[in-house]
């Protein structure tokens, strides 16, 4: 048994029960994904690009700020929530998904966690209500090895300049709002990093190249490009030197989004080969009624089920403030192995079908992959694993 459960007045509710305004909430994305960004989806994938009028949509949902208190302009929902939303979203389209979660989870979780009440008051109410964040750690040459990032913070009177390229920056076609690692005390390893809120507009910023992407197409990636960009002191989100902290707590929370991304997109995947199941006509009957397709679709729903179990454990025991770091590597782990054969089997119950794009099966079959690399790659997560267990 877990210290959590021996310390606290559990609630033992099951995991997957839903609170009357979790309810109302999840029943709300899923028909505005049905609705509004189930017709988008097809020529967003073709065309590689996020629809604007969607963005604005959800903006106008108070999607783009779930766990931000109403006094900042937020929707006053909890961290439970702003997962819900990605699942949903992502059964349509985990690239809807994942700019939604990147903006929840990582960006304005950041500002919530670290920033003054200052950098708050002049930044939330815009990423709650026009202004899509980003999250610049990654560059060329660190990636799973983030604390080795190459770009610098060069300290001047009033502020810092940056300097240095960032690689593979989700939303950053679209955002405003950058938050941008860069080490300002490269003699100090990775006690040197520090976290910048950047705005699109501050000179020497630029938004490079965009990668040309196996899935999530329509989720924008793109480099950055920091040309002697000044910003000024009271830009610095939370300490100088405190950057891997804030990244580090940051994308332990995150994970559990990606989890999510995970969870819905396999749903989705789940649901269109029932569906289509129950349709295809093969040696005279649906080929629903061959008990070997009935097992494949069992298991893929029992290996869903487990999935979101984990995810929703991990967004729960975060949400009582528990430790939960372990729990959110393993369910986003695992729900990525899973997403991956959900998706697998769900193209071939579709028979040639499925590797056309007449049907969604080959695009949940691309998106899911990403899973295993963002965030963490699973071999990451297994070491987050590893270390909670043998240490
Ligand atoms: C579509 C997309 C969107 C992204 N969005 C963002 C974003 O918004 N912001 C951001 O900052 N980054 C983002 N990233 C970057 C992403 O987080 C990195 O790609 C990821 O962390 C892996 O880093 P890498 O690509 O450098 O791979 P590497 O770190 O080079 O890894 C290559 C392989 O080596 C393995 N490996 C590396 N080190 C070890 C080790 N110590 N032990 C065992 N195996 C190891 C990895 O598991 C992997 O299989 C995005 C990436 C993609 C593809």
């Amino acid at each position: 048994m877990s210290s959590n459960v021996l310390k606290l007045e559990v609630d033992p509710s099951p995991l997957t029960l839903l609170s009357e305004e979790e309810q109302l909430f999840r029943n709300s994305v899923r028909q505005f994904a049905d609705e509004q960004v189930r017709p988008l989806v097809a020529k967003m994938d073709r065309e590689s690009r996020m629809e604007p009028s969607l963005v604005r949509q959800l903006f106008e949902l108070g999607l783009m700020g779930v766990g931000v208190p109403e006094t900042l302009g937020g929707s006053g929902g909890s961290f439970f929530m702003a997962v819900q939303a990605v699942e949903e979203l992502s059964r349509v389209d985990a690239s809807v998904g994942v700019l939604v979660d990147v903006q929840n989870t990582l960006v304005n979780n950041a500002l919530l966690r670290w920033g003054t009440e200052e950098q708050q008051k002049s930044f939330l109410p815009r990423l709650c209500s026009e202004s899509v964040g980003a999250y610049a750690l990654s560059e060329a040459g660190s990636g799973s090895d983030a604390f080795a990032l190459a770009t610098r913070a060069e300290e001047r009177k009033d502020g810092f300049v940056l300097k240095g390229r960032k690689l593979w920056i989700t939303n950053a076609a679209e955002a405003d709002i950058f938050v941008v690692f860069a080490n300002a005390k490269p003699e100090l390893g990775y006690r040197g990093i520090t976290a910048f809120l950047v705005d699109r507009e501050t000179q020497g910023f630029a938004v490079g190249k965009k990668e040309d992407k196996l899935g999530i197409r329509a989720s924008s990636t793109c480099e950055l490009i920091l040309d002697d960009c000044f910003v000024e002191r009271n830009r610095v989100l939370g300490e100088v030197g405190k950057g891997y902290k804030v990244s580090i707590e940051t994308l332990n929370e995150g994970r559990i989004g990606i989890g999510a991304q995970m969870v819905g997109l396999s749903q989705g995947a789940l649901e269109c080969a029932i569906q289509y199941s129950k349709e295809r006509i093969q040696f005279g009957r649906t080929i629903s009624k061959f008990q070997a397709v009935q097992f494949q679709i069992a298991e893929m729903a029992t290996e869903l089920e487990a999935a979101r179990l984990m995810v929703y454990n991990a967004a729960r025991l975060n949400l009582k403030r528990v430790p939960y770091v372990k729990e959110a590597a393993m369910a986003k782990y695992f729900s990525s192995q899973v997403a991956e054969r959900i998706c697998s089997q769900s193209l071939e119950l579709f028979g040639g079908y499925g590797y056309t794009k007449e049907y969604p099966a080959e695009k949940y079959y691309r998106d899911c992959k990403i899973g295993k690399i963002y965030e963490g790659t699973s071999n990451m997560q297994l070491q987050t694993i590893a270390k909670f267990i043998l240490d």
